[in-house]
C-alpha cells in the first residue's frame, strides 16, 4: 500500500512538502519555504530530505502544484539528479521573478534559477507516468497563475492532492465540472485548509472585487495598485476595470511577466491579453501626455523608485492595497510596507486565493473520499471534520508516515 508523509505543512499554512511512495516509486509534491514569521523574520526554512536534498534513497520526481514561494521556495535545495515537474507558464513566471531578484542581489537565487531551468513541464489533463504512478495535473483557480491539483493513481488507489485552490476567481467555475468529469470518487483527498481557521462566511469573488475597483477608479484620476507581481488574475481584473480612455502603466519587469503569460494564454482568453498595459518611461512623451490628460492606473511595488514617482500625486491619488492584510497589520506586518504607504490615502481591496468553507465542503461531497481526508496547508486541520462529517479526517503531525 502507498505510504504518505507530510514532511511539512500538516499543521501550518505554507512550507508544504508531501511525499508519496509505493513499493517501487517515490515522489514528492511541493518543496516550499515557510511563510515569513512575525516582524518579517525568516523561520527555519531548510528541510533536509534524504534522497531529495541529501544523498539517499532515490526520488523519482518532485511535482510542483504552483510557483508560490511556500510551495517552490526550496526548489534550489533539490539534488540535480532528481527530476522536477511544473506548469509551463508557472515556470516562465518564476524564472522572470527570480532573474529579477538575482539582479537585486537577493541571496539564494542562483540554485533556484538553475533548478527552474532544468525542470520538466507538464500540461493540463495530460497524465505523466513515473514508476508505477500515473499523475494527472488538473488546472485550478488560485492566486498563482498556472496552478494544479494532482490526481495520483497507483497500487489500486486514487488520490487527489489539491495544492492551493479556490473557486471564486476567474477560472473558478470550472472546478466542480473538472472534479466530476476527470476525478470522480477518490480513495484519499489531500486537501488544503488555509481558511479553516478563518471566518466560514463567503469570500468576495474576483468579479465582485473588479466591480468595486471600477467604482474607485471612476472616482479617482490617479490610482496606484500595490499587488503581487505574479497575481496575474488580480492584475487582469484591475486592468479590465480601467476605462480604455485611461492608460494602465507598470514597470518593465511587470510587463515582462505579463508578456510571458500572454504568450502562452492570450489566444485562449482575452482576459489574459495585456497589450494595453504600458511600461512606464520618462522618455515616452506620448504616454506622459496621456497620463496628464486622462489620469492613470499604475501597478507599483514598495520601493524608493515608485515612492518618488508617486510623491507628486500624494494629494490627488488613491493607493489600492491588494494583498494579504497581514503584511500591514498584526504580528507578521512588514514595517517597510507601512513606511512605503505612509501619508498616502489607502483603500484595501483584496480577496483570498484559497477555497472558502462551502467550497471545501462541496469538493468533499463530489469526491466522496472512500478512505479519508488529509488536511494540509492549514493551522486548524480539525475543523475539516465539521465540513465533511461522513468522511474520516486524518490530522497528523509533520514527519509522521501514514499507510494509505
Ligand atoms: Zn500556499
Ligand atoms: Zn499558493
Amino acid at each position: 500500500m502507498p505510504k504518505l508523509t507530510v514532511h511539512r505543512g500538516a499543521r501550518q499554512i505554507g512550507g508544504c512538502v508531501t511525499e508519496l511512495r509505493t513499493s517501487t516509486t517515490r515522489i514528492v509534491i511541493d518543496m516550499g519555504s515557510p511563510l515569513p514569521g512575525p516582524e518579517g523574520t525568516a523561520p527555519e526554512t531548510a528541510l533536509s530530505l534524504s534522497g531529495v536534498t541529501t544523498p539517499g534513497e532515490p526520488c523519482d520526481g518532485v511535482f510542483f502544484t504552483h510557483n508560490h514561494g511556500d510551495h517552490i521556495g526550496q526548489i534550489g535545495c533539490i539534488l540535480p539528479e532528481v527530476p522536477l515537474f511544473l506548469g509551463e507558464t508557472a515556470q516562465d513566471v518564476a524564472l522572470t521573478l527570480y532573474h529579477r531578484l538575482a539582479r537585486h542581489d537577493v541571496e539564494g537565487c542562483a540554485p533556484i534559477l538553475a533548478a527552474l531551468e532544468r525542470a520538466n513541464t507538464f500540461h493540463p489533463g495530460v497524465p505523466l507516468t513515473v514508476g508505477d504512478l500515473r499523475i494527472t495535473p488538473l488546472l485550478v483557480d488560485h492566486s498563482a497563475f498556472d496552478a494544479y491539483m494532482f490526481l495520483i493513481e497507483g497500487e489500486g488507489l486514487r488520490i487527489l492532492h489539491t495544492g492551493d485552490f479556490r473557486n471564486h476567481g476567474p477560472r473558478g467555475k470550472a472546478l466542480y465540472p473538472v472534479l466530476r468529469r476527470y476525478v470522480g470518487q477518490v480513495d484519499w483527498l489531500i486537501c488544503e485548509g488555509t481558511t479553516l481557521s478563518r471566518s466560514p462566511h463567503p469570500i468576495m469573488t474576483e468579479r465582485a472585487l473588479g466591480r468595486r475597483a471600477q467604482t474607485i477608479i471612476q472616482k479617482h484620476r490617479h490610482v496606484f495598485v500595490l499587488c503581487s507581481s505574479t497575481n496575474i488574475d488580480r492584475i487582469a481584473v484591475f486592468t479590465h476595470s480601467t476605462p480604455r480612455s485611461r492608460p494602465v502603466v507598470c514597470d518593465g519587469y511587470q510587463k515582462e511577466i505579463l508578456n510571458r503569460v500572454e504568450l502562452r494564454n492570450g489566444d485562449k482568453s482575452p482576459f489574459y491579453r495585456f497589450d494595453r498595459v504600458i511600461p512606464y518611461s520618462s522618455r515616452n512623451r506620448k504616454l506622459l501626455n496621456w497620463m496628464a490628460d486622462q489620469g492613470f492606473l499604475m501597478f507599483v511595488r514598495a520601493n524608493d523608485r515608485f515612492r518618488q514617482r508617486m510623491e507628486s500625486y500624494r494629494n490627488d491619488c488613491v493607493v489600492l492595497y491588494s494583498m494579504w492584510s497581514g503584511y500591514l497589520d498584526g504580528p507578521c506586518a512588514n514595517p517597510d510596507l507601512a513606511q512605503f504607504l505612509d501619508g498616502f490615502p489607502v483603500i484595501r481591496l483584496h480577496t483570498s486565493g484559497h477555497a472558502e468553507h462551502a467550497t471545501l465542503r462541496e469538493v468533499c461531497r463530489i469526491l466522496q473520499p472512500r478512505r479519508g481526508i488529509i488536511p494540509i496547508h492549514g493551522d486548524q486541520p480539525e475543523v475539516f471534520r465539521s465540513l465533511a462529517p461522513s468522511c474520516r479526517v486524518t490530522c497528523f503531525k509533520d514527519g509522521e508516515m501514514l499507510t494509505l
